[in-house]
């Protein structure tokens, strides 16, 4: 074996739901192929960052490939960002932002302006935006979601958001978390950015022409999750594989960009329960051609939880299933199954529980493990690890970790 291919499944695992007769959607689905390749292989538990902690996306990624958070994570800016096509540079601010819809005494009427899908004209309209020495990038997003970039010296990202994120509530002023001058000047520059944008979109005609729609302006951006893009090893320096990542959604394309995969984008890969899972697995088994490690990315399983719908998440995790017969064959790949977090359908929330983890090839030793659940994970032969371990165990499988000692 000398390829590796790591589907991550975004909130796969669940917490047992009565409706379901006390199973999760991964118990509850039929999904032959998944326990095949369980069978096969060997499962375990993993808590992707530690036990006890609920993992983000984005840290919960970073962890699995192997990164120490403390170290290379200051927030999902940037991540998000560089999904969104943005390049990001060593010491830029970079913000996840929603186009919303404020009163005139700055109350929050809908955060995310109606779902706006058009938002190209107003992106112009800002882009412009220079406050002192300070260049400001805007980014559109997939629907109402943006990217914002604070390009110049003397910048922290130690800032409070400005997304109050409940409607209802006044949009907040963006405070330094420390009394770190450049923290107090970013956050100065953020509410100043922001007046300025209510100032230019509110009178905009893309939403004057709303309003007479009766559709909520887009006249305010919500910021959230500033974060700095730290000095990070590269994945080949680290494991020296030549990797790519297929993908749907922004932020782990963003991830897999940052340290340095080749993003492989495939039609009819959407980030959402609607995707092309088969023409995702084709193209990376098509990519083995050129790469040694596959980050195969599914975003519905969590879009669903995070709806509170586990029927179409346990539906979602058979069309999972339907699409993995065409890898149960292939015993030359190191199949590795997982999700980076758990995500409860019931409070809708990512929560610590650990994820299943499966890992399949024709040297793994089996563990007869027949099903792969979060219940089976229990009793199988991989144990329970931390989401550090992982990359570790595989580069270990492939016969190439370093010897330590003599
Ligand atoms: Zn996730």
């Amino acid at each position: 074996m000398e390829k590796i291919l790591l589907i991550i499944c975004d909130g796969l695992s669940d917490r047992p739901i009565k409706q379901l007769g006390y199973k999760t959607p991964l118990e509850a689905a039929f999904k032959p192929n998944l326990d095949k390749l369980a069978y096969r292989g060997m499962i375990g538990l993993m808590n992707t960052v530690d036990i006890g902690v609920r993992p983000g996306s984005d840290v919960a990624h970073l962890s699995i490939f192997g990164y120490d958070i403390n170290k290379y994570y200051s927030g999902r800016g940037p991540f998000e960002a560089s999904g969104y096509g943005v390049k990001v540079k060593s010491g830029d601010i970079a913000f996840r932002g929603n186009f919303a819809t404020v009163d005139n005494k700055m109350k929050i009427i809908d955060r995310r302006a109606g779902r706006i899908e058009e938002t190209k004209p107003l992106i112009l309209a800002i882009n412009k935006i220079k406050i002192n020495d300070i260049q400001i990038l805007v980014q559109q997003g997939v629907g109402h979601r943006v990217a914002i970039v604070f390009r110049g010296k003397n910048l922290d990202c130690k800032i409070s958001d400005t997304d109050p994120h409940l409607e209802g509530k006044t949009l907040l002023n963006s405070v330094a978390a420390s009394g770190n001058s450049d923290a107090e000047r970013t956050a100065m520059l953020v509410n100043e950015f922001t007046q300025k944008i209510y100032k230019i979109l509110n009178n905009h005609p893309l939403n004057l022409g709303r309003i007479k729609r009766n559709l909520p302006p887009a006249n305010i951006i919500l910021l959230r999750g500033a974060g700095k893009l730290l000095k990070i090893p590269s994945f080949y320096q680290k494991y020296h594989l030549r990797s790519a990542c297929i993908a749907g959604a922004g932020l782990y394309k963003g991830i897999a960009n940052i340290v340095g995969m080749k993003i492989i984008n495939v039609a009819g890969a959407t980030g959402k329960p609607d995707t092309d899972i088969v023409a995702k697995i084709k193209a990376a088994l098509k990519s083995f051609s050129k790469y040694d490690f596959v980050f195969l990315h599914i975003k519905g399983t969590d879009v669903l939880a995070e709806d509170g719908d586990y029927i179409g998440k346990k539906k979602f995790i058979e069309k999972i299933d339907r699409a993995l017969k065409l890898i149960v064959p292939r015993d030359d790949i190191l199949i590795v199954v997982t999700a980076d977090h758990t995500t409860s359908s019931r409070l809708k929330i990512h929560t610590a529980d650990p994820v299943p983890v499966l890992i399949a090839g024709d040297e793994i030793r089996s563990d007869f493990i027949k099903t792969f659940d979060e219940k089976n994970a229990y009793l199988g032969g991989l144990g329970r690890i931390t989401g550090n371990h992982l990359m570790p165990i595989l580069i270990d499988l492939l016969g190439r970790a370093p010897l330590k000692g003599a």
